[in-house]
C-alpha cells in the first residue's frame, strides 16, 4: 500500500468493514427519486457503505483515525447492518508491517459502533482495549454523550466499545479545537452528535479534512443531504456552511468515512450548489 502525500504527511486510507444501512434514513428529507441517482438501494431500501479509517504518518508517531467495526457483537448484529469483513482494518495494519501497538495517537470522531467498533477486543473472554499504547483522543461533550444515552442514540453507542477504553484510562478528552500535533488539529463538527470531531491536515499548503459524518459520503456534499441519522440536523447544515466555503477555495482533499466508492475527494460549487467530485490518490 502506497502512502498519499501531503507534504510531511503520509496518509493510507484504509477500508475495514462493508456495511449496509436504509437510503432514506441516509438522505434524510431527500426523497428517493434524487437519492436514487447517487446510491443503489437493494430490495430491503439499504444502500452500500463503507467504514474508511485514515492511518497518518506524521514524524515518528501513527495517528489511526477511527477505529473501523469489530465482530463483538455478532450474528444478529452483523445480519441487520450486512456488515462484511469487519476487522479488515487489522490486516491492513499488519500489511503495513504494524501491530495495534504500535499505534501513538487513535482519534475517534466520535463513538457510534461503525466508527469505534476496535477501540475494542474480545480476548479470553474479557473485552479489553485493542490499541494499548495508545491515548484516545476524543471530544469531552461526545465521551459523555455516549456513556449517558437515551432512547434516541443507544442503539450507535454500544459500551462495549466505550467503557473498557475509559476503564483503562486511555481516552484523552479534549474540549474544542486543538492542534495535537504540528499540522495536524482536532476540529468539532457537531451534528450528527453534539460532541463529533473531524481532523484537518495541514503541510505545504495543503489541506487533507477527514470529514467525519459530516460528510458520510461524497454523495453527501450538497447542503440538504443531511442523514436522519443526525441528533441535530439543523447544526450539521451550519456547520456545512460555515465551513464549505474554505474547503471548495482552497481545494481541500475530503476524506469522507463511508463512500464506497472513492475514498477522497475534493468540493465544487456550481450553479446548482455544492457536490463532490471523487480524486483518486
Ligand atoms: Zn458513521
Amino acid at each position: 500500500m502506497k502512502p498519499f502525500k501531503l507534504g510531511g504527511f503520509e496518509v493510507y486510507f484504509l477500508e475495514d468493514a462493508r456495511f449496509r444501512l436504509d437510503g432514506g434514513a441516509m438522505f434524510g428529507v431527500v426523497p428517493k427519486p434524487l437519492w436514487s441517482r447517487v446510491a443503489e438501494a437493494d430490495a430491503q431500501n439499504r444502500i452500500p457503505l463503507t467504514i474508511r479509517p485514515m492511518l497518518v504518518r506524521a514524524g515518528e508517531r501513527w495517528v489511526l483515525i477511527e477505529t473501523g467495526m469489530d465482530d463483538k457483537q455478532g450474528e444478529k448484529h452483523r445480519k441487520i447492518y450486512g456488515i462484511e469483513g469487519a476487522g479488515r482494518l487489522l490486516e491492513q495494519l499488519r500489511a503495513l508491517g504494524l501491530s495495534p501497538g504500535d499505534v501513538d495517537l487513535v482519534i475517534n470522531t466520535h463513538l457510534h459502533f461503525d466508527h469505534a467498533g476496535l477501540n475494542t477486543v474480545s480476548r479470553d473472554g474479557r473485552i479489553v482495549p485493542l490499541f494499548t499504547n495508545a491515548r484516545y483522543l476524543v471530544q469531552k461533550q461526545e465521551l459523555y454523550d455516549a456513556t449517558h444515552v437515551h432512547e434516541r442514540n443507544r442503539a450507535s453507542y454500544l459500551p462495549e466499545n466505550v467503557e473498557p477504553v475509559a476503564e483503562a484510562g486511555l481516552f484523552e478528552e479534549v474540549e474544542g479545537e486543538v492542534e495535537v500535533l504540528p499540522g495536524l488539529t482536532l476540529v468539532p463538527l457537531p451534528g450528527h452528535t453534539l460532541g463529533q470531531q473531524g481532523v484537518v491536515l495541514r503541510s505545504d499548503g495543503r489541506t487533507l479534512v477527514y470529514t467525519a459524518d459530516l460528510m458520510p459520503t461524497l454523495a453527501h456534499a450538497p447542503l440538504a443531504y443531511i442523514m436522519a441519522y443526525d441528533l441535530y440536523p439543523v447544526t450539521t447544515l451550519e456547520v456545512r456552511k460555515a465551513y464549505y466555503p474554505a474547503w471548495a477555495e482552497e481545494g481541500a482533499y475530503l476524506a469522507t468515512p463511508h463512500d464506497p466508492g472513492a475514498p477522497l475527494g475534493r468540493l465544487v460549487r456550481d450553479e446548482r450548489g455544492y457536490r463532490a467530485e471523487p480524486l483518486s490518490p
